[in-house]
């Protein structure tokens, strides 16, 4: 037997239904704050993401699927969606439109990552990116939309983190001060740490080793360290978060590793995922573009939802999609007759099932289905002109004209 592929999986309804629910909330958050939908394609060369993603991150070492394609370009199965935005933003020229350029999206993404829960290699991210700005107005209505999305498809709970990593005048000063401290503490520390002392200071913050954590709590704040332009876009993040009432923790250990994050981070988390709990990440990446080869600064701030784990924290609370009908046709002039009402019935918004068969086996089906209203259609309903309905839950049945059917469902 042929099974998926390990890491992948496949989601069959009725939990598609929690899928479908999420992605419709979404949708609607999106379009209130004016982001319109972007489709990359999954497919990317591969030094897209080794100079978008960071060549030395583990995403980039050791988790992408790579493959070398009959003409030997490298390609890559995209591990995520941020620098394929920006690559389509810069090939288009979407600078030139006007206003922020705000896109959304929602797709699968693939890493070869160790299975674990909720954690899968072809999984699932609602992502944004506004682009075009630099203003930290921007930064906290993206950090509003995502708090309200969340909400909107029934996470609660969570927590909102936020941090600034400064930028390119101030956060040199601050690794270094960070590598300088870390010379004395190194040696003590795990092995990806000692490697990081020196490399890239800053992923020392990531570090989950519950050992290294008391040393790490001892390092120096980035937040103590900013230049007064990040400072007070900072503060002005925090101001309007505030106006908002939206709650916030400063996490000084929120920082990203890569150069191009800059001043504002954040991530939201939620207790119901245990130590893997991080349901967003986001921050804003005003160097990106640029290194991506663009020739104009086009500042962005963006985020991406584990979709995968969000669905996993909501999905419980949620009920299966109702049926509406089953029309039960006996006989076959009574199945085609019912073929076109369902049709009709259909076309008014309803969820309509036709089973075929015996009586008996159709009433089952419409009590494992779980269907409102069965509907039976039978030579003699048909030359009277009317249908018995049934009322699963009462057992009540009355009989009905097409019109009063009509009336009832919204058909014609
Ligand atoms: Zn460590
Ligand atoms: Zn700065």
């Amino acid at each position: 037997m042929i099974k998926a592929v390990k890491g992948t999986r496949d989601l069959l309804p009725p939990a598609t239904v929690a899928w479908n629910r999420v992605e419709a909330v979404a949708r609607a958050v999106f379009r209130a704050y004016n982001y319109h939908e972007i489709r990359t394609p999954i497919l990317e060369e591969t030094q897209l993401f080794a100079r978008g993603v960071g060549a030395d991150t583990d995403i980039v070492t050791k988790e992408m699927y790579t493959f070398v394609d009959r003409d030997e370009t490298s390609l890559t199965l995209r591990p995520e969606n941020t620098a394929s935005v920006i690559r389509a933003y810069i090939e288009h020229r979407l600078d030139q439109r006007p206003g922020v350029q705000k896109l959304y999206y929602i797709g699968p993404m693939f890493r070869r990552e160790r299975p674990q829960k909720g954690r899968y290699r072809q999984f699932f991210q609602i992502g944004a990116e506004a682009l075009g700005s630099e203003s930290p107005a921007v930064d906290a209505e993206v950090i509003e939309l995502v708090v309200e999305l969340l909400s909107r498809a029934g996470l609660s709970g969570f927590q909102l983190l936020i941090n600034s990593v400064g930028d390119a005048n101030c956060r040199p000063q601050y690794v270094e001060r960070l590598r300088q401290e870390l010379k004395s503490v190194a040696h003590a520390m795990c092995g990806d740490c000692q490697r990081r002392a020196d490399t890239n200071p800053l992923r020392v913050l990531d570090c989950k080793v519950e050992a290294d954590q008391p040393i790490i709590d001892k390092l120096p704040h980035i937040t103590d360290c900013l230049c007064d332009p990040c400072r007070a876009h900072f503060d002005t993040v925090k101001n309007y978060l505030a106006d908002r009432g939206i709650a916030y923790e400063v996490r000084p250990r929120l920082v990203r590793g890569l150069d191009y994050y800059m001043r504002t981070t954040f991530e939201v988390v939620h207790g119901s995922l245990g130590a893997q709990n991080s349901v967003l990440g986001g921050g804003r990446y005003d160097g990106l573009a640029e290194s991506l080869g663009s020739k104009v600064h086009s500042p962005g701030i963006g985020f991406s939802i584990g979709e995968d784990r969000l669905v996993m924290s909501v999905e419980d609370a949620q009920a299966a999609e109702p049926l509406d009908l089953v029309i039960a046709p006996l006989g076959e002039p009574a199945l085609r007759h019912a073929a076109v009402l369902a049709r009709d019935l259909r076309r008014g918004g309803l969820s309509v099932e036709l089973a075929e068969g015996k009586l008996k086996r159709a009433m089952e089906l419409a009590n494992k289905l779980g269907a409102r209203f069965t509907l039976i259609l039978g030579e003699e309903e048909m030359a009277a002109g009317r249908y018995a309905l049934k009322d699963m839950a009462s057992g009540e049945q009355r009989q009905v004209t097409r019109e009063e059917l009509a009336a009832r469902f919204g058909g014609n």
